[in-house]
């Protein structure tokens, strides 16, 4: 009974953000905080069940990993989200609105079409973005992201800045929508990530994990051999997975890149320019040789 009612968690989570969005009053619909509020508030949650039902005691929260989650969340809700609606989202809308581009279909769409329409548009393009990203020079921007060697609620948000920009990036601004479905679709998109990274042990019920991304199918991602890799790109619905073939079944233990190497905020920071660099070391030894 207990373990039903736990297995439930990650779909009940979800109706109750539904919920929430689709009652919420137009102040909180109109303050840009709330979405952030909601995210932050799923986080803690999520963080608060990780201390008391660990996956794997090897992934347990410690201080550096902690330290390092915050300065990602801080990162992100601070920087990278405001960032991406200046440079991504903002000249998108202003596109629109100069081509006049409309879609009253999907604005007087009842709620949950709406909901289900962003949670499918943003993850379209996030699903081939990461597809990309491990089958593309763009990996260096990714890589980081999978050298974390333990998987914890935060750690969707732990990569290098580029990459958390390029993966972020979607076509949802043309379209005409209801601001509160797309909060609620990106909350819930925000969750099912949550979930899927965290180190709490319970399993999701089979019909949600044929939809959602679970730490099942995300551990597998995070593999550690490289080629190993290259399944479960969807970061919320694995569905896209399974359509495009790239859906793997099962869970690992055991995460990391690089024989595990854990990587430091500032080589997390720095990696996408190590072909660069090394580059310029081999140019300047070839230089060096000619010369001696
Ligand atoms: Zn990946
Ligand atoms: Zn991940």
């Amino acid at each position: 009974m207990k373990r039903t009612m736990f297995s439930l968690l990650q779909p009940s989570m979800l109706v109750l953000i539904t919920v929430f969005w689709s009652s919420a009053p137009a102040s909180w619909i109109d303050n840009p905080f709330t979405v952030t509020a909601v995210s932050i508030t799923t986080l803690l949650i999520v963080q608060l069940l990780e201390l008391f039902i660990n996956r794997h005691a090897s992934w347990r929260m410690y201080r550096l990993e902690f330290l390092t989650d915050l300065f990602y969340a801080v990162l992100y809700f601070a920087v990278i989200s405001g960032v991406e609606d200046s440079l991504a989202e903002a000249p998108l809308a202003s596109a629109k609105q100069a081509l006049g581009i409309t879609s009253n279909w999907a604005l007087h769409s009842p709620f949950l079409v709406q909901v289900a329409l962003v949670v499918f548009v943003v993850e379209f393009g996030q699903y081939w973005m990461h597809r990309l990203m491990h089958n593309s020079p763009v990996w260096w921007t990714h890589a980081p992201h999978h050298h974390i060697t333990q998987l914890n609620a935060a750690k969707g948000l732990v990569g290098n800045p580029l990459e958390l920009f390029l993966v972020s990036l979607s076509v949802i601004a043309l379209f005409d929508l209801r601001k509160d479905a797309t909060f609620c679709a990106l909350n819930i998109l925000g969750v099912v990530s949550t979930f899927a990274h965290a180190n709490v042990r319970n399993t999701a019920p089979r019909w949600y994990s044929y939809i959602f991304t679970t730490i099942e199918a995300h551990s597998l991602h995070h593999s550690v051999p490289y080629n190993d890799t290259r399944c479960n790109y969807a970061n919320s619905p694995i569905l896209i997975d399974r359509l495009f073939g790239t859906f793997r079944e099962g869970e690992s233990t055991v995460v990391g890149q690089d024989n595990r190497k854990r990587l430091s905020i500032l080589e997390q920071f720095m990696f996408p320019l190590r072909p660069l660099i090394a580059m310029i070391k081999a140019r300047r030894g070839t230089a060096a040789s000619a010369a001696g």
